[in-house]
């Protein structure tokens, strides 16, 4: 398709910015039927929430013990049933010693409240405001106060080797390169890490289900990656970029057509999508609502050694999200952190999703089910989970751009 109707179809800096990817266009002219739009109409609320669902099965999924290994079966089930079929483990080992009980240490730590012109950084490079909630992780099982739930997640985390989970839409005529799309699917804290990070593998294996449609071409790769030992500091991302990143762009066998490791073009990650209630109150409660303004927080490093294009792969998110979200709108920030986009950013353009920025927001605690007995399914509404599926929206969109996306008549 030519430049002009690419123009016509999505806005002129949408426009400029993905030419400065290389990226053709996909969009159509309005009127003519706009596959994006139809492949996002495939996304809806109840598919996403029943991924969620079926994830909290495993409780908390922390990292090294039984229910997480249970989880990573269950999960590459469910892409090969959405026809993913190159589903694939990454296999690594973990030897870090086991995160030890803080009973009672949330508790104990104060709200405090900034004072006008004080200066406290946030993780990132970001400075916190305002009210602050403490965020401290919940390590003790038997702050869990579910008995069913408390024993699903009484088997220990041992030391030991590691699986992860991914699988592949191969690019129709660019099979060499590609995007990875992640989210991590360990979580902690003893409850069913169901925002944490639950949504974000639900919006990632939605996306799986979406594009592995038979009807569904891209001109590029995407892999769909389920991360784990996030909540370890990113283990399974950086054994990912280990082991992959000399592989990229080579036909494996030679003449085959077969590239094991598409060349990374961007790595976008997903962690936390459903929770956007404001700022703590001086009293350190928080909205019960998610608030009428929530949006979706993209964020890219500026320290990174890909930044300037992380930011504009970010702004073609938000461009992508303006057009074809449903709900909620999207915003970029420049402080991205403690997530695995961090151990492709050096390399590659990486950006996250998130419920709310996540130096200055969830780092003030702004989530109070965040690493806590209380991120359960059931601590959220419709209006929670329908924040995660306009991150899934504006993912979808953003990708199918991006790799070329049309639909087989
Ligand atoms: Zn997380």
């Amino acid at each position: 398709m030519g430049a002009n109707r690419f123009l016509l179809g999505i806005g002129g800096v949408a426009a400029a910015l993905m030419s400065m990817f290389g990226q053709q266009a996909c969009a159509q002219v309005p009127g003519t039927g706009d596959p994006i739009k139809g492949l996002v109409s495939r996304l809806d609320l109840e598919r996403y929430k029943a991924a969620i669902k079926g994830l909290t099965q495993f409780g908390d999924r922390l990292q090294g013990t039984e229910r997480n290994r249970q989880a990573v079966d269950w999960i590459e089930a469910q892409l090969k049933s959405y026809g993913c079929a190159n589903t694939e483990r990454l296999k690594y080992a973990y030897n870090g010693l086991p995160l030890r009980p803080q009973p009672g240490a949330a508790a104990s730590t104060p709200v405090s409240i900034i004072a006008s012109g004080e200066v406290r950084l946030g993780t990132g490079g970001s400075r916190l405001r305002g009210t602050m909630r403490p965020a401290i992780p919940n390590n003790d099982p038997n702050a869990q106060s579910d008995p069913a739930l408390r024993a699903l997640n009484a088997g220990p985390s041992m030391p030991g080797p590691r699986d992860e989970v991914f699988c592949t839409k191969i690019g129709a005529t660019r099979p060499d390169e590609m995007y990875i799309v992640g989210a991590h699917m360990d979580g902690r804290g003893f409850g069913e890490a169901a925002d944490d990070d639950g949504s974000g593998t639900a919006l990632v294996m939605e996306l799986a289900r979406v594009f592995s449609s038979p009807d569904v071409v891209t001109e590029r790769s995407i892999r769909f990656v389920l991360w784990n030992n996030e909540e370890t500091g990113h283990d399974g991302a950086r054994a990912y970029v280990a082991q992959r990143a000399p592989l990229q762009g080579k036909e494996d066998p030679p003449g085959s057509g077969s590239y094991p490791e598409p060349k990374w073009l961007g790595m976008i990650q997903h962690d936390m999508m459903l929770w956007d209630h404001g700022m703590p109150r001086a009293d350190g409660t928080v909205s019960a609502e998610q608030r009428p303004e929530a949006d979706i927080n993209i964020e890219f490093q500026s320290s990174a050694k890909s930044a300037d294009r992380a930011m504009k792969l970010a702004f073609i998110f938000r461009d992508a999200n303006e057009k074809y979200a449903t709900d909620y709108p999207a915003a970029v920030g420049n402080h991205m952190s403690n997530t695995d986009s961090n151990e492709f950013m050096d390399t590659v353009p990486a950006i996250s999703l998130r419920e709310n920025e996540r130096g200055m927001q969830i780092g003030a605690g702004w989530n109070p089910h965040y690493h806590q007995p209380t991120d359960r399914y059931s601590s959220y509404s419709d209006k929670d989970f329908r924040l995660g599926l306009n991150a899934a929206q504006t993912t979808l969109a953003a990708i199918a751009q991006l790799s070329g996306a049309t639909l087989r008549k």
